[in-house]
């Protein structure tokens, strides 16, 4: 028998001192800096690197690898626990080496790269020297892949890339660009496409534009046009149409920590929605005294916790199988939950803070918009509602009858013909 719902001692103790070096040493970059991706910035430059030194030096540093990768090996469940307090911070999962995109494009060059794929790639992004951009989206189509029209051509020695790819996040200070194009248009649908590392500076690529969202500090999607752009053969990651299972293989780390961060997100909205509603008064009452208000924060807490009890059961499962792929069904419930629950706590937070709520000296207009993000980012809601349904329905049989197979009548006669003749009159039995 396993069920347990307690931390160690030992991994307390660092929860602990995460949560102390954040709050006091993190959370303030957030006010001070802009993008955490712009790692060139003279002012990044000089307040990040120190703490990620810290971090290294006291052991946290990229927990989402293996210690073959110079990370930790602690697996899912410890970092969930991590990141629910990283996710309280833009900066947090920068200064911890675990930052998306880069972390899951880490993944898959640890997982599909070469040996010089990974040196010269994997090796500086985890040292964080370097960031990296996922392009995958196009302009006509990002929840269906199968709309894509980029593609790479062969070309002797090298694979010929063109096309325009959209919502490049972090493009703007990427070194190198991971591009999903087509190279085997006649096969099958989700063998068509392959996944490429693409250097930045190669020639042919062009930022048409860096496109803002309304919760960022700067402008990081990039629209991007790739003209002739020319890599090595040996730059393709992953086997020749193989981008569709290189792109799970990352998404299902990305999807789930995200999760785990956004854990962080609403919970930060729930603290601030309690003091509020302790600290302010109306009518000649709290508003922590009124009923309304006492409704908002017992369903954000049930929904917080709901939800963290299903992103660290799915953390657990991913550690069980090591396995993404084993776990769809549960990292694509927590996909659709997740958008939800920021959602509705950081509205409920917004309105008990009334004007001040909705002002941009509060972050919760910011989280709203987030959720949308996350609604969107890694695949929609809904796509992952239709995989998660499918994939219930596996485990049902439709009935071969009229009525269903637990249809009362039909119970009733099971159960007569199991105990009926036990019985002192089964005639009278309703
Ligand atoms: C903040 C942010 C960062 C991103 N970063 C990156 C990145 O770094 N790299 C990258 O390649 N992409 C990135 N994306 C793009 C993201 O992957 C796409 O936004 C996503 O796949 C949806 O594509 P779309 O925006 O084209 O919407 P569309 O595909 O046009 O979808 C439009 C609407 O239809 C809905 N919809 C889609 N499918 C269905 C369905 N089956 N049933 C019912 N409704 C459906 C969607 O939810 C949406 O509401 C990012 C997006 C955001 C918001």
């Amino acid at each position: 028998m396993s069920w347990d719902f307690e931390t160690d001692p030992d991994f307390q103790r660092q929860l602990d001192w995460i949560d102390a070096f954040v709050g006091a040493e993190v959370e303030p970059l957030d006010y001070v800096l802009g993008s955490p991706y712009d790692i060139k910035n003279p002012n990044n430059l000089k307040l990040v690197p120190p703490l990620q030194m810290k971090v290294k030096a006291r052991g946290l540093w990229a927990c989402h690898l293996g210690p073959e990768l110079g990370g930790q090996g602690f697996g899912q469940v410890k970092l969930a626990l991590m990141n629910e307090i990283l996710g309280r911070s833009r900066f947090g999962p920068i200064v911890f080496g675990c930052h998306a995109p880069d972390s899951g494009n880490a993944e898959i060059l640890a997982h599909y790269g070469t040996p010089e794929q990974k040196r010269r790639y994997l090796e500086p992004l985890l040292a964080s020297e370097i960031v990296s951009c996922f392009s995958m989206t196009e302009p006509q189509g990002g929840a269906d892949p199968l709309v894509f029209t980029t593609t790479a051509a062969r070309d002797g020695n090298e694979w010929v890339i063109n096309g325009e790819k959209w919502f490049s996040s972090n493009a703007r200070f990427a070194e190198f660009f991971i591009v999903m194009a087509i190279t085997d248009p006649d096969s099958p649908p989700h063998e068509r496409m392959s996944m490429f590392i693409v250097p930045a500076q190669s020639a042919g690529i062009d930022i048409l534009r860096n496109v803002g969202d309304i919760s960022a500090e700067v402008a990081t999607h990039a629209y991007i046009r790739y003209t002739n752009v020319r890599v090595p053969l040996d730059h393709m990651l992953g086997g020749r149409g193989q981008a569709f299972v290189v792109a799970q293989v990352r998404l299902g780390g990305g999807r789930i920590h995200h999760a785990m961060r956004t854990l962080g997100e609403a919970r930060k909205a729930f603290h601030m929605m309690c003091e509020r509603a302790l600290s302010r008064t109306t009518q000649g009452q709290r508003l922590s005294e009124k009923q309304m208000i006492q409704e908002k924060i017992a369903d954000s807490w049930i929904e917080i916790e709901q939800f963290r009890l299903l992103v660290l059961r799915t953390a657990w499962l991913i550690d069980k199988y090591g396995d993404y792929l084993k776990v769809r069904k549960d990292i694509a419930a927590i996909k659709a939950a997740m958008p939800k629950v920021l959602h509705d706590v950081a509205s409920r937070a917004l309105h008990i803070h009334g004007s001040l709520g909705l002002s941009d000296e509060m972050p919760f207009a910011g989280q709203v918009i987030a959720s949308y993000f996350l609604a969107l980012a890694d695949g929609p809601t809904e796509v992952h509602k239709v995989t998660l349904a499918k994939q219930l329905l596996r485990d049902y049989r439709p009935s071969t009858d009229l009525f269903p197979s637990y249809h009362g009548p039909k119970l009733k006669q099971r159960a007569l013909d199991k105990y009926g003749q036990l019985l002192q009159s089964p005639d009278d039995v309703v």
